[in-house]
């Protein structure tokens, strides 16, 4: 597996005081199957319900109950696979991984530990540098994604004294999506995740609703010497790089970030004072942005991992992954790929469109029949920075696609100028009326008259006889468009409210001037 590069990747180097270092980071992300039914039980996976309520005989472990695997959730972690153009295994078994917890009543999790139901893969993830850098894209490889079921939660926080345990989440089904250590920076840790969660949104295999814990990220990082990772990259032996942490159950972006960001310096720090980094398992505290040692590293030998003698291997036919290949929705990268060849669009213009399945169907319904380089600068920098700046959900736009292409119509066909148009959006906004109807009322109809043009140019041109001569003057040192010609522009659109048809100022002032 070769990482590839389209547009030059930026090297992210902390700087030490014995010298530069680099970041390497691998994620682990549990993903929530978006299924009715747990993994191994029919019992409901339905958020928020009452405590307890959504446990079967299985869920509760109790004596002699078997489990039985649940078909949808082995068809949704082959969709995912295909969707991370991954190897897809006809078979596949899963282990026992032992331990002991109160909200774990079997005293193991059922998990797929030699024989994963996908091998690997890759996955394009498209970063966007916050203060100007350039955007660039790379690729990760994935290692492996797996099945595997859920724990219970134990509530600390509701009496002083006692713990509850909830088994609500007891067997639901999860996909364990792990990837190779190609992530070089904490912003790219926050792309790969942004990514991946668009990726099994449009598939439809997990909600990615993060706040609800639906979407999870482990975070491994380590640090090593510039010229390290190229040699792990060159040779696959994981010698090359620094011992890494885990930080567990990352559910924010700009978390994920700060926490390998301080991760990173910490570990700096360790090496630098000559000590040693130690493989643990941390937490991220949020209110002090700092990570804290949860525990030490377990290895796999403690777990003592055993195929579930319960279950059968799961042996599933190519015919069947056949068919759920077929019936593959399209991806994002495929979108913007479309996005780029039908609508002209730029990359990274196509990327922001197409990053949610919900705003790539607004820009095309938008799009549809109007010019595409104006309906991708309204939909995305206009409507998008709204909604953004005012945090507001695409579902909850107080316009809508046939609203904002009426809004384009109008500057299609000159009834108003762009400028003009930022006031009707605003006005759109304001009032929930149409564009037309605004234009209207407001009476910002652009004027296209040049009589009622001219006597406007005529007016400014005879009250400024010193911008006139200096309007000559440049003209006479040679200057094909005077700076002065600017100043009349403006005066003139300032004399017409804004309403007067940019070009025809431009030209008539032209002509008065003797340009
Ligand atoms: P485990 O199951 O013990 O967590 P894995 O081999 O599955 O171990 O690796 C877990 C994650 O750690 C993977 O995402 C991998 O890419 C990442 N990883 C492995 N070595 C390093 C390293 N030196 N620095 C950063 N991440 C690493
Ligand atoms: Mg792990």
């Amino acid at each position: 597996m070769t990482v590839t590069t389209a547009t030059p990747r930026p090297t992210y180097t902390l700087k030490g005081a014995t010298g530069d270092w680099e970041v390497v980071m691998g994620l682990e992300v549990h993903a929530q199957i978006a299924t009715k039914a747990k993994l191994f039980s029919g019992a409901s996976t339905q958020y928020g319900a009452e405590p307890n309520s959504n446990v079967s005989l299985v869920d509760a472990a109790m004596p002699g109950m078997l489990p039985v695997i649940n078909e949808a959730c082995v068809e949704q972690a082959v969709r995912t696979g295909l969707g991370l153009k991954a190897q897809i295994n006809l078979f596949s078994r899963f282990d026992r991984k032992n331990y002991f917890y109160p909200d774990l009543p079997q005293g193991y999790q059922i998990s797929q530990f030699a024989h994963p139901i996908v091998g690997e893969g890759e996955m394009m993830v498209d970063v966007e540098p916050a203060h100007g850098g350039e955007a660039y894209s790379f690729t990760v490889g994935i290692e492996r994604l797996h099945l595997e079921q859920d724990a219970g939660k134990s509530i600390h926080d509701m009496a002083p004294d006692a713990t509850y345990v909830d088994l609500n989440r007891s067997g639901v089904a999860l996909m364990e999506i792990v990837s190779k250590p190609h992530i070089r920076t904490p912003l790219e840790a926050a792309a790969y995740v942004r990514k991946l969660r668009s990726i099994v949104v449009a598939l439809g295999t997990c909600d990615g609703d993060m706040e609800k814990g639906n979407l999870r990220a482990d975070v491994n990082v380590s640090v090593c010497r510039p010229g390290d990772y190229e040699k792990f990259i060159e040779t696959g032996d994981f010698g090359h790089l620094g011992t890494r942490c885990e930080i567990k159950n990352m559910n924010s972006f700009r978390f994920i970030q700060q926490a390998s960001e301080y991760e990173a310096k910490r570990q700096i720090e360790i090496l630098e004072g000559g000590g040693e980094v130690d493989q643990e398992t941390r937490l991220f505290d949020t209110v002090t942005g700092e990570t804290r040692s949860m525990r030490s590293k377990e290895d796999a030998h403690d777990y003592r991992y055993f195929p579930d003698p319960d279950l059968l291997p799961l042996e599933i036919e190519q015919s069947y992954v056949d068919k759920i290949k077929a019936s593959l929705p399209e991806l994002p990268d495929e979108k913007r790929a479309r996005f780029v060849a039908d609508y002209g669009l730029s990359s990274y213009d196509a990327g922001v469109l197409t990053a949610e399945a919900d705003k790539a169907e607004f820009f095309e319904a938008v799009a549809k029949g109007r010019d595409n380089r104006l309906s991708a600068n309204w939909v995305s920098q206009e409507l998008f920075g709204y909604l953004n700046r005012e945090d507001v959900a695409l579902a909850d736009s107080p316009v809508s696609a046939s609203a904002l292409g009426g809004l384009i119509d109008l500057i299609s066909d000159q009834t108003i100028s762009g400028k003009i148009a930022k006031t009707v959006f605003a006005l759109m906004i304001e009032t929930g009326d149409e564009a037309g109807v605004i234009v209207e009322r407001e009476g910002l109809k652009q004027v296209t008259d040049t009589g009622a043009i001219e006597a406007v140019v005529d007016e400014i041109i005879a009250a400024n006889p010193e911008q006139v001569a200096q309007v000559q003057a440049q003209k006479a040192e040679g200057h094909a468009k005077p700076k002065a010609l600017g100043w009349f522009v403006g005066q003139v659109m300032k004399g017409s409210g804004g309403k007067a048809n940019p070009q025809a100022v431009n030209e008539i002032l032209k002509a008065k001037l003797g340009l």
